[in-house]
Formats: structure tokens, sequence, C-alpha cells
């Protein structure tokens, strides 16, 4: 069998643990001699590679360098040094169509934007994600071209998606495209654009999701396992179905709905899922807030001193480019989305709980498994500087997350805490929420 210099591919042939599964590698390679493998690492035909070295110049995984993203996105190579990354505007708001507003994860304004884009014909496919129609527990990249399959592509997907692997498709194709996705998706895709401007054009605008973690691709069929589905029952997996903020839950061919934890999305499951299925990679990642997109959406979670939500069945908008504003202003313009600039209000400068585990826990575990001869993703910027109270809530959130990987662990204590024998911690965790709002 043919031998191929692994410094010449991704990440994922010399160590794994650094592979963002991102797809990009796949999508790049000009001979299509990768694919998508078990648990969505990508797998190589040897005698296919003609070793030219692309997957290994767009790969995501095991170096992040700020400058060079900042140079491809903004034209400059200085660091925003915040956060949220550069933003000129925010907004909040939701998509006009009932729809699109109900069947989003948030107000469904990622969908209203691209909708409008193909309604006006600026682009004609939309690079998103769907679960799988034939294995509803994974989810797949899928290229959008009307407004039906936009909303097969709506929701969130808390799982790991190797959506660069679509650009492959895209390739033989004339045409401009939008693209929505998570950060590790947009570091492959801008690092592509380096190597091949023509893409800059080809991809019209860039969506980012603001991501505290992707999960492992087998969390939909443990979910499924824990509440005794069959995953042959299956006919579709929604993470965020049913009223706003939605709830996990599994759609059976009989047409059942059965949620698959009590309490919500976000007081109940969302909670432990991110500590108990939360990949290597995710934990050393420190973009949260896709600042290399044109435009980064989250969830306006902002409550009032009461501890309600402010924003329900909301998206939070920041604008980072001109070709992101005028996608945004256009949009309004039509009557597709609803927004209202929030750009001097304070309040919505930053999001409190990403600053934490993004900025600054996620660098503090980067630094502190260096110190300890692991490999860890190389970034360009230094970690934020941090107490020793920092340092300790690293190192017990990271001890939860190493526990999570061996699954006699992580299955029965996820079971337990979805139950109705979860519910009071559930209770605890709104008190304990609601006290703080009123502190403020
Ligand atoms: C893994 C993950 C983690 C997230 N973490 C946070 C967070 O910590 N804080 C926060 O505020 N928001 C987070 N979000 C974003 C948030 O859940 C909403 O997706 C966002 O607010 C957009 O809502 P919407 O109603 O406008 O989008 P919708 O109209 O529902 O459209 C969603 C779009 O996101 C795309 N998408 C969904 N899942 C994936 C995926 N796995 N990979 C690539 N693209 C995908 C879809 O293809 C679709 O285009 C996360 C999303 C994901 C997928």
């Amino acid at each position: 069998m043919k031998v191929i210099d692994k410094n010449k591919l991704s990440i994922a042939f010399t160590d794994k643990s650094l592979c963002t599964r991102s797809g990009t590698c796949i999508g790049v390679c000009p001979t299509q001699a990768l694919s998508i493998g078990k648990e969505f690492y990508p797998e190589i035909d040897p005698e296919k590679c003609i070793e030219c070295g692309l997957c290994a110049k767009t790969c995501p995984g095991g170096r992040v360098m700020y400058k060079d993203l900042t140079e491809i996105t903004f034209g400059h190579r200085k660091d925003s040094e915040t956060f949220d990354g550069y933003v000129s505007h925010t907004f909040v708001g939701h998509a006009s169509d009932k729809q699109i507003r109900q069947g989003g994860a948030g107000g469904g304004v990622i969908t209203a934007l691209l909708a409008d884009l193909l309604d006006r014909n600026i682009v004609q496919g939309c690079i998103v994600t769907r679960m799988k129609p034939d294995k509803p527990w994974h989810g797949e990249a899928f290229i959008a071209r009307n407004s039906k399959d936009l909303l097969a592509s709506q929701q969130s997907k808390y799982i790991i998606i190797p959506l660069n692997a679509v650009l492959q498709e895209i390739k033989k194709e004339p045409g401009i495209f939008a693209y929505a996705g998570l950060p590790c998706h947009i570091h492959g895709l801008r690092l592509f654009e380096r190597e091949q401007p023509k893409w800059r054009e080809k991809i019209r605008v860039v969506i980012g999701l603001f991501c505290a973690s992707a999960l492992e691709p087998y969390v939909a069929e443990e979910m499924l396992e824990c509440r005794g589905i069959d995953k042959k029952s299956l006919k579709n997996f929604h993470f965020r179905g049913g009223e706003w903020p939605g709830r996990h839950r599994a759609i059976l061919n009989n047409k059942q709905i059965k949620n698959l934890h009590y309490s919500n999305f976000k007081d109940g499951a969302i909670n432990y899922l991110t500590y108990l299925y939360s990949p290597f990679r995710c934990q050393t990642c420190i973009d949260g807030a896709s600042e290399f997109s044109d435009i980064s959406v989250s969830d306006a979670w902002t409550r009032n001193e009461q501890g309600q939500y402010l924003f329900q069945s909301q998206s939070k908008l920041l604008v980072r480019t001109s070709r992101g504003l005028e996608v945004i202003q256009d949009a309004i313009e039509s009557g597709a989305l609803i927004a209202s600039d929030v750009t001097q209000n304070q309040h919505y400068q930053t999001h409190r709980l990403h600053t934490r585990k993004k900025g600054l826990t996620a660098p503090i575990r980067v630094e502190r498994l260096k110190q300890a001869g692991k490999t860890v993703p190389l970034y360009d910027r230094t970690c934020p500087t941090k107490s020793s109270r920092d340092r300790i809530t690293e190192w017990l959130e990271s001890s939860i997350m190493k526990a999570g990987e061996k699954r006699s662990i992580r299955y029965p204590l996820f079971k337990f805490l979805t139950s109705r024998y979860g519910i009071p911690i559930v209770k605890l965790r709104q008190y304990i929420k609601s006290r703080k709002y009123r502190k403020r």
C-alpha cells in the first residue's frame, strides 16, 4: 500500500484528539481521497492521495492562528482582544414568517436570512445541516436550494457534523452560496479561502453560531436508550422541539412525540450534556462566538430582575463585516427579518457565560494541559489573567468532563439527571439563577 507523508495530511492522521471533525479536509481534497469515516473522523484512500498538502494547510484542528484568521476575514492582523470578537452592530430579533420563527432554535433568524438571500437570488444555495433522514440520531450537511429545504435545516443540532465536507459537492457547481456553521467549521473555511481566494466570492456570506460545545455523535443514541426507545422506531430527533426554548425529543414513525427529559432545554438537559458529552477538542476550543463570521447568531438569553427571559423566541445577531450588515439590512427591508438595533445598549455587548467558559476556562485548560505535556491545539492568543478560583473551576469542570468519557459513569448519571428524580436539581438551579438576577 502507498505510504503517505502524514505531515501533508490534516491533524486527524497524526493526532485524532485534535481533530475538530469539521469535514474541511474532506471538502477541500482535490482528488476525493478523503471521506467521512467512523465517528465522523476522516478516512483516507492512499491510492487517491497526491500529497498536495491542502488538507494540512486548511485543517482547523492543531493550530488556530487568530492573527491569520483576522487577516483573512477583516483584512488586518490586529487581535480584537475581546471575547466577542470584532462587532460593528448588535441586533435582537426574529423571523417575520411564523413558521420559520417557530421552527427555529431561537428566533429563526439564520433561516430567515438564508431564505431572504435565496428569494432575492443573491445566492443559489445554502450550506446547512439536518438530522439524517435514514439515521435521524446523526446529523449531516446538505445544500438547501429552496424554502422547504431550509425548513428541514432549522434547529440547533448540538452534535458534531462535518459541515465542510459538503464543499466537495459545490466545487463542481457554478453559483454563489451562503453558509451557516460553528466556529471550527468557519476556521476551516477561512483557511481554505486563504489557499483559494475565489472561495471568498463563492461563499457570499458566512453566518456563525455561538457555540459552547458540540456533543459527541453518540449522544442522541444514548438519550434514546435512556428512555427505552428503539432507534428503528425513530422518524426524527429534535434537540429543541416544541415551545421555546424547546426540549430534546424523539419523533416516532407512528407520529408519537416523546420528550427525552424533564424540564426544558435551557434549565435541564443541556447543562448536563455539555459536561458529559463534550469532545476533548471542543473543551480546548477558545472561540465560542464564531469570531470569524460575517454575522454571529446566539440565543438571546437575557433575563430581567425576576429571572424571566426578556426575548423569548428571539436571537441576537452580532454583525462583524460590511457584507454581514448588508445582508441584515436587506432582510429587514424586504420584511423577512424583524430586528432592533441594540448596539448602544451595554446590556447586549457580551455573553457572561461564554466569556467565562470559552474566553477564560478553555484557555486555562489549554495552558494546564500543555504544561502537563499533553497535546493541545496551538493558539496565538495568550491566556487571560486568572485567579486561583478560576483555576479550581477549570479543574473541577475538566474532571467531570473526563469522567463523562466513560460510559459506565455518564450513562447512569445522565439517566438520573434527566429523569423526574432530577427535577429538584433543576429547581435548585432555577432558584440560584433567579437570586443572581435579583442581586444585579
Ligand atoms: C453545537 C451548538 C452549540 C451552541 N451553543 C450556543 C451557546 O452556547 N450559546 C448560544 O447563545 N447559542 C448557541 N448555539 C446557537 C443557538 O442554539 C442557535 O442555533 C442560534 O441562536 C440560531 O438560532 P436561529 O433560530 O436563528 O436558527 P435556525 O433558524 O434554527 O437555524 C439554525 C441553523 O444552524 C445550523 N446548524 C444547526 N446545528 C448545526 C451544527 N451542529 N453544525 C453546523 N450548523 C448547524 C442549521 O443548519 C441552520 O442553518 C449553539 C448551536 C449549536 C449547533
